[in-house]
């Protein structure tokens, strides 16, 4: 094994060679030398794994080495299309972003703005004053302020209402959500104590009561946004928890997650709680994603009493958790948005994806498998009827009804398939099912449709691995 590996030249008689000479002529030395180790990684793993048997000569290796410097030039964030057909997809970036905020970005990013400045009266201003009102207007809340995501909001809510204190949470709410965020890591990190009450299926009023004390700075209620509980449950409502809260002089925080501005019945959705009727009912503070249920950019929302976001406001914690003026720009112009749901349904992708209509995607479905079919006899495509869900941790086990494109193709594994539809500029992001690939339009932006059939023609020919 060792004898292999010891036969892989050394970087400095690798850049001796003629081969290398030109790549440096062309590349600042520091750089070759960086993909080149990148390189001799890649073929000492080869070697290691038996894909390769012998190290290749040095034309070869410099020739690799082109390849990852060009790679390197490459942006490592990059568009990608969506065809999985889940709206949020956590590891695709969540909500892709409605057209209005392209604008908005567009006039914001590259001048100066007046992030913090009060154009009226000529003096500083507040970046946290850029969406309170719409905010404010959205949910009827007293006050409301952003910041990096939800995680910072619930850090800088806890920090504030509770830090040397107690927080009281169901043991049915400790919760862990993706990416590591984890209710009790989350409020020790916010300098609270956390007092667990009840069991893991039921909580009752008479468990926060008897926890409330001298020291209790909060309660703390967490949606179970991506996992639901059935059978033998029981949780106190927001409702109720407000009422003990609010008797023994107390705030309610309640982390939503999910941010659903509107009733979900008037988008057509199942049963989850609003911003504005979590706030109805009795929460202080509400918190919730940007780029979740609300489609916008990543960001934290915390709404609530007035004196109370004032308080967090003044935290110096939040300077550590502020927004930039690029993610005030597009949280304002999805804000505008929701400002008409009829507006929202279609115009904010996100949601438009969710509350799709499913006779369009079917005949959407049916358009891209006819080009695909014209263009790749050889292959095996159907539309197929499914489900897909909602993603980002929102909506568990709701499935949404959909229509995917089915692809097969006779003497190659859907794995292959697959990846070279991933490995493609830009790369398609499908779903393996069984021995077939499945596209769903659903996630596709109407401006993609075409790119994508180019693309996935190319690899069912073949012609994308010939490249
Ligand atoms: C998603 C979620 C979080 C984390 O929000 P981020 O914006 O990803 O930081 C926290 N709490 C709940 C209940 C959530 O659903």
């Amino acid at each position: 094994m060792n004898d292999t590996r010891r036969r892989i030249p050394s970087v400095e008689s690798l850049l001796q060679t003629d081969a290398f000479a030109r790549l440096l002529d062309e590349r600042p030395r520091s750089l070759v030398v960086s993909a080149l180790r990148r390189v001799l990684d890649g073929l000492r793993s080869e070697l290691a794994d038996g894909e390769a048997k012998v190290a290749p000569e040095a034309t070869e290796l410099a020739e690799r080495t082109r390849q990852a410097l060009d790679a390197m030039d490459e942006p490592s964030l990059r568009r990608v299309i969506n065809a999985t057909g889940i709206p949020l997809h956590t590891n695709l970036g969540r909500a892709p972003l409605p057209g209005a905020v392209r604008e908005a970005l567009n006039d914001v990013s590259v001048g100066y703005t007046n992030l913090e400045y009060d154009l009226e009266r000529g003096r500083r201003g507040s970046r946290y004053d850029h969406c309170a009102d719409l905010l404010m207007e959205l949910t009827g809340a007293g006050g409301a302020l952003i910041v990096n995501n939800n995680a910072a909001a619930v850090v800088l809510a806890v920090d504030e209402l509770a830090s040397g204190r107690e927080v009281i949470v169901s043991r049915g709410e400790l919760v862990e959500i993706g990416g590591s965020f984890r209710v009790p890591d989350i409020v020790a990190k916010s300098g609270a104590r956390i007092i667990e009450v009840g069991t893991t299926n039921r909580t009752h009023a008479r468990d926060y009561e008897g926890a409330m004390g001298p020291d209790t700075g909060a309660l703390l209620k967490v949606h179970r946004s991506n996992f639901r509980q059935s059978g033998f449950v029981a949780e106190v409502d927001i409702a109720e928890l407000a009422e003990i809260a609010h008797r023994h002089d107390r705030p309610l925080i309640y982390d939503l997650g999910s941010g659903l501005l509107p009733e979900a019945e008037s988008l057509g959705l199942p049963w989850e709680p609003s911003v504005r009727g979590s706030l109805k009912a009795g929460a202080d503070i509400v918190t919730f994603s940007g780029d979740k249920l609300l489609g916008g950019p990543q960001a934290g929302v915390i709404v609530g009493r007035a004196e109370l976001i004032e308080r967090l406001r003044k935290n110096p914690l939040l300077r550590a958790l502020r927004v930039g003026k690029l993610t005030i720009a597009a949280l304002e112009a999805t804000l505008r948005l929701w400002r008409a749901e009829g507006l929202a349904r279609s115009e904010v992708t996100g949601m438009a994806m969710i509350v799709a209509d499913t006779q369009l995607l079917r005949e959407r479905a049916e358009r891209v498998a006819d080009a695909l079919r014209d263009r790749s006899p050889g292959a095996e495509i159907e539309v197929r009827q499914d489900v897909t869900e909602i993603g980002g941790g929102s909506y568990p086990g709701v499935e949404l009804e959909t229509w995917v494109i089915r692809i097969k193709v006779p003497g190659r594994s859907e794995r292959e398939i697959e990846s070279a539809c991933r490995g493609g500029d830009p790369p398609v992001i499908g779903r393996v099912r069984g021995d077939a690939l499945l596209l769903d339009p659903r996630t596709v932006l109407s401006g993609e449709e075409e790119v994508l059939i180019e693309r996935v023609a190319e690899v069912l020919s073949g012609d994308a691995e010939r490249r």
